[in-house]
């Protein structure tokens, strides 16, 4: 049962109110406003009514100090009192009360006008649980969107990556190539690749096991990351093969680099299980020919990189034969 408190200093005002309302509520009663401010703090009503003219603390100071406590500001107030002057009612609104009954007072309509208010209180407050429900909720959506967000991260880069290396894989080197092919056909900037192939990396597996094997990839990896320009973009291509591309890098620069990687590597040591390896790489060059694409201008790195194999290893060539 909704609970109301009746606040007014003549006995017989709260008798009368109590006789309309006590069927449908339970009644509290307060006979000065100090003394309705501590009951509305210690049993929180659903509505007051509150008379404005009483001994020491009036109607409206109550009011204003109910709306003052967080404990008590969502209580509807309405007023009662026999003064009807314009500045009174204004006074009654801007102290916060939601209504404002002069006496003498029609007991329906007193009725009616409380029923009004406790129903828009009840909205108000199914209002507000409901928006605090939206509101968890789609904080827990935020904080899964940003968990999403970052799995999918992980995902996107997973896939992109050589898990042994942890370089590039073949898929996303094909997806940069083809990038650059866009930004050739628009702004003419020549690239380059190169491919690289370690010599003679089965003996390793051979001698000392696939785990060393695999060191040696990871340390090759290693060199090829650290001699590269930040836009360029190396990638694991095959099993110990590296296919690098060079953006905006003509045939020369390109050979530059190429020599570069090739010393670093030959003049590398690495130690498998206490014993020097021995690790050289063959390295073949081409600038992108726009006549053969993509795959015309990887087959043509591959193939200087094949004749350097035939040339006895440990070298770069440039597509078309000089080394
Ligand atoms: P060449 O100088 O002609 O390139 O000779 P090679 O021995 O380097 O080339 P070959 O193609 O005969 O052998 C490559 C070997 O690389 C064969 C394959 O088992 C090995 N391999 C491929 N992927 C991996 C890998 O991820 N880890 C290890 N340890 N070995 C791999
Ligand atoms: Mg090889
Ligand atoms: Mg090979």
């Amino acid at each position: 049962m909704e609970k109301i408190l009746i606040a007014d200093d003549v006995p017989a005002n709260i008798k009368m109110l109590g006789e309309i309302l006590k069927d449908r509520y339970e009644i509290v009663v307060a006979t000065n406003g100090e003394r309705a401010l501590k009951l509305a703090n210690d049993c929180v009503p659903d509505l007051i009514l509150l008379d404005v003219m009483m001994p020491g603390l009036d109607g409206f100071a109550a009011c204003e100090r109910l709306k003052a406590s967080a404990r008590t500001a969502d209580i509807p107030v309405i007023f009662i009192t026999a003064s009807n002057t314009e500045q009174d009612i204004v006074r009654g609104f801007t102290v916060g009360g939601v209504d404002y009954i002069t006496k003498p007072f029609n007991p329906t309509e007193l009725n009616a006008r409380v029923r009004t208010h406790l129903e828009l209180k009840l909205s108000r407050e199914t209002l507000k649980r409901h928006s605090m429900e939206l509101e968890s909720i789609n904080n827990e959506l935020k904080e899964k969107n940003v968990l999403l967000g970052k799995a999918l991260e992980q995902i996107t880069l997973l896939a992109r990556t050589d898990n042994l290396t942890g370089l590039w894989n073949r898929r996303f080197m094909m997806e940069k190539l083809k990038e650059e092919e866009i930004r050739f056909k628009r702004c003419k900037r020549p690239f380059s690749l190169v491919m690289g192939d370690i010599d003679h990396f089965k003996e390793f597996n051979d001698t000392y096991g696939h785990e060393c094997g695999d060191r040696v990839l990871c340390a090759i990896s290693a060199i090829l990351r650290r001699s590269i320009r930040e836009q360029d973009v190396v990638s694991r291509w095959g099993g110990e093969e590296f296919l690098l591309l060079l953006p905006e890098t003509g045939i020369s620069e390109a050979l530059i680099v190429a020599r570069r990687i090739r010393e670093r590597v030959a003049s590398n040591v690495l130690h498998y299980d206490g014993a020097p390896l021995k690790v050289t790489m063959t390295l073949g060059a081409s600038a992108y020919d726009q006549q053969t694409g993509i795959p015309g201008s990887i087959r043509n790195a591959d193939e200087a990189l094949y004749l350097g194999k035939s040339q006895g290893r440990n070298r770069v060539v440039e597509f078309g034969g000089r080394s």
